[in-house]
């Protein structure tokens, strides 16, 4: 048995204090807010790929849906333009979302738009092994901008639709990369899912008390501490904590003594305050402003978050690994290796609870 320290209780740590404990670990969560969830008080999150979640959930006792309620979001999304034109996409449904296309912007637009779910398709299975590996990532091969793609539709207001999969990490589509056309994709091969966020906080954190996982609120850790090229604890204000394992979920930038060696990428966030704020749009609707503005990010209302993606084309692949340099120090979450969103994070977690392994 290992002494885990997870720091941050959002998601990535939530998830990471629950598969830790599991597997029989002594888990202590420090967490500087009053209360766990993150960036999850954001809510509510349409997500994609729930199968993560529903994998954590099963491996560590009663399944998903019999925690919670997740459903379908209907529409997957709608796409308000400036003109008046409204298109509610159908979720999971390539059929419908051609119809619905047609309708909206004329014959030929629901091709247009499977062009780009088939770009979508090559992409992920190119980055499928990419975003499940446990390592940072190389990008993927088929080069070229989000923007590059928009600029093969003839319908304007899909290319504005394309781009808003940029827009809304706060990327920049003429540098995002090509292969982000992988949401699209996600989006009507698994569908886009919704459930209480609250609930899901709650059922994980209460999960990985039962599983003996200690969680400690208002507590700030300043950084890990090291025994040479290893990791043996947390330095806070007033002392410090013993890990043989530290899972590090707060803004990767705030390591500051680990950045030299430890990262490729430079540009990180801070996280936003941990306040119920409203969400800049209601959930599942983007709307596209007048004159070609970009369309709101999740992070409007939040601030910079870590995690926001930066600007040249391949940034998205160069977040720092979960596995660092400095031995038993993890790094799980939006700012670290396979990125932000739900499913990702959750990921992160479950990639560094299985580099850690059983007790
Ligand atoms: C407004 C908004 C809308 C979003 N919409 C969607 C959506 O529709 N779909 C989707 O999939 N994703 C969405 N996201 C993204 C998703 O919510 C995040 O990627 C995810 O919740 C990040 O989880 P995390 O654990 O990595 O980080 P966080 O939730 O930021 O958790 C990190 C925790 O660490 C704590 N902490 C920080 N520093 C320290 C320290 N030094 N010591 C101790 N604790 C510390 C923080 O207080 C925080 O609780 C949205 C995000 C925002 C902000």
């Amino acid at each position: 048995m290992a002494r885990v320290v997870v720091v941050g209780a959002g998601l990535a740590g939530l998830c990471s204090a629950l598969a830790l404990a599991d597997f029989g670990h002594e888990v202590t969560v420090l967490e500087s807010g009053p209360a766990p969830g993150g960036q999850l008080t954001y809510a509510p999150q349409p997500f994609t790929l729930p199968a993560v979640l529903r994998d954590l959930f099963r491996k560590t006792g009663r399944p998903l849906e019999r925690e919670l309620d997740v459903v379908p979001a209907d529409p997957a999304v709608r796409w308000v333009f400036a003109d008046g034109v409204e298109v509610a996409v159908p979720n999971a449904s390539p059929s419908g979302t051609r119809r619905a296309l047609d309708d909206a912007f004329g014959p030929g637009a629901g091709a247009q738009w499977d062009a780009v779910v088939g770009h979508g398709d090559r992409s992920w299975r190119e980055l499928r092994p990419i975003v499940l590996g446990h390592a940072g990532a190389k990008p993927p091969r088929s080069g070229g901008t989000l923007r590059d793609v928009a600029a093969s539709l003839r319908e304007p207001r899909l290319r504005a639709a394309l781009e808003s999969y940029a827009t809304r990490f706060g990327a920049d589509p003429a540098t995002a990369p090509a292969a982000l056309t992988v949401l699209p994709y996600l989006e009507q091969t698994f569908g886009v899912w919704t459930a209480d966020l609250p609930t899901l906080v709650g059922v994980l954190a209460g999960r990985a008390a039962e599983r003996g996982a200690r969680f400690r609120y208002d507590v700030t850790v300043a950084g890990p501490s090291r025994d040479g090229g290893r990791v043996d604890g947390v330095r806070l204000a007033d002392g410090t904590i013993g890990a043989d394992a530290v899972v590090w979920t707060a803004p990767p930038g705030d390591l500051a003594d680990e950045r030299r060696g430890l990262f490729r990428r430079r540009r990180d966030h801070p996280a936003p305050a941990a306040a119920a704020v409203a969400a800049p749009v209601p959930a599942g609707t983007v709307r596209f402003p007048a004159g070609g503005g970009r369309a709101a990010s999740w992070y409007d209302a939040a601030g910079d978050v870590h995690g926001a993606a930066a600007g040249r084309v391949t940034a998205l692949f160069r977040r720092p690994a979960n596995v660092t340099k400095t031995r038993g120090l993890y790094l799980a979450g939006a700012g670290a290796h396979p990125g932000p969103g739900i499913p990702l994070v959750a990921l992160s977690a479950s990639i560094v609870a299985d580099h850690i392994g059983r007790a």
